[in-house]
């Protein structure tokens, strides 16, 4: 086994991956390894933009969103001749370790490179959609909720300054885990998510009574995933409730932003735990974080699998 180890970032970005680069340099230099970074996703191994790591490059980026090496997605990585030429730009700086920041579908791309060429690696799960099968937790979800937290709260100040009702379209694809969590902790009134079928006729008589007994205004939290898009449900509040609406689309805020305390710390434990991993002999993992702690978990278990909603945060939508 090689001294050298890079990490990459695939993917979607999310807040905590400098956090991240930053401990994997600390961290790898502490266990007398070369840290390298391939910048811009799988696409950096093909081009060969792969870099020794400096303690220069990470300073000053503990507090900032994104990732200082760039993200991408590679359609050129699904072809067996361009993982043969990032394999060679490898080969030729004498790195035999990966550790890569991503979403299942990163995983699966290192698991077929791992099959043909042989190189290690460690998969940290990084999403806002919190979607990955095999752990509870994916990096930059905390900071995700922490800034849909503030934006509703200042919704909530003019939707009952004005009295409207504000319909909040959060991130997600088919995974409603932001909605959901966002739903309990800020109080709406409303939360439709792809994994709860939903009647909005059922609220009707409801939300009309709450209305007739003073309620000024009302906050629906939807997941991009449903069925119906946010200007229906905006319409159905017009049409069936009375009540003036407004849609706020908060996408890629979602993404970005400085990195929670909770992201940092993870940040932190989940680069050490993926480089303990690697030095340990684990070929080919992703870390999960569950009630049990980290833990290592094959790719077949991780990658390969469609994640469901945990069936307590359910109940709170009954
Ligand atoms: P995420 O990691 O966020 O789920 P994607 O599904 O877009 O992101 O995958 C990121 C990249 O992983 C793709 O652009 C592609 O380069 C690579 N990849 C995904 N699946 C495979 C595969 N089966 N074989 C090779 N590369 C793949």
């Amino acid at each position: 086994m090689g001294n050298n180890i890079a990490i990459i970032c695939s993917g979607g970005d999310v807040s905590g991956m400098n956090p991240a680069l930053k401990h994997f340099v600390e961290y790898t230099k502490a266990n007398k390894l070369t840290p390298y970074f391939v910048y811009d996703g799988y696409e950096g191994l093909i081009k060969n933009h792969i870099k020794e790591a400096s303690y220069q490059d990470v300073a000053g980026i503990i507090n900032r969103g994104g990732t200082k090496i760039g993200s991408a997605r590679s359609k050129r990585f699904e072809d067996a001749k361009y993982r043969q030429i990032a394999k060679n730009n490898l080969d030729a700086l004498d790195i035999d370790m990966l550790i890569v920041l991503g979403g299942d579908g990163s995983f699966r791309g290192l698991h077929t490179f791992y099959k043909e060429h042989g190189v290690k690696f460690c998969g940290i799960p990084s999403t806002i959609d919190n979607d990955i099968e095999g752990t509870d937790y994916c990096l930059g979800v905390d900071t995700a909720l922490n800034i849909i937290k503030t934006s509703i709260d200042a919704i909530r100040d003019t939707a009952s300054s004005f009295s409207r009702a504000f319909v909040v379209e959060t991130m997600g694809r088919d995974c409603g885990y932001l909605a959901l969590i966002t739903h309990i902790t800020s109080g709406s009134e409303l939360c439709l998510i792809p994994e709860k079928k939903y009647d909005l006729k059922n609220y009707e008589e409801k939300f009309i009574q709450e209305r007739e007994a003073g309620r000024r205004y009302f906050l629906a939290i939807v997941s991009e995933g449903i069925k119906q898009n946010s200007n229906e449900i905006a319409q159905w509040f017009e049409q069936k409730i009375g009540i003036e609406s407004r849609v706020s689309v908060l996408g890629h805020i979602q993404r970005g932003g400085n990195p929670s305390i909770y992201d940092r710390l993870m940040a932190y434990k989940f680069v050490a735990f993926a480089i303990d991993g690697l030095l340990d002999g684990k070929d080919e993992s992703v870390i999960c974080y569950t009630k049990k702690g980290f833990e290592y978990k094959s790719i077949e278990n991780v990658a390969f699998k469609k994640k469901t909603l945990d069936e307590e945060l359910l109940k709170y939508l009954e």
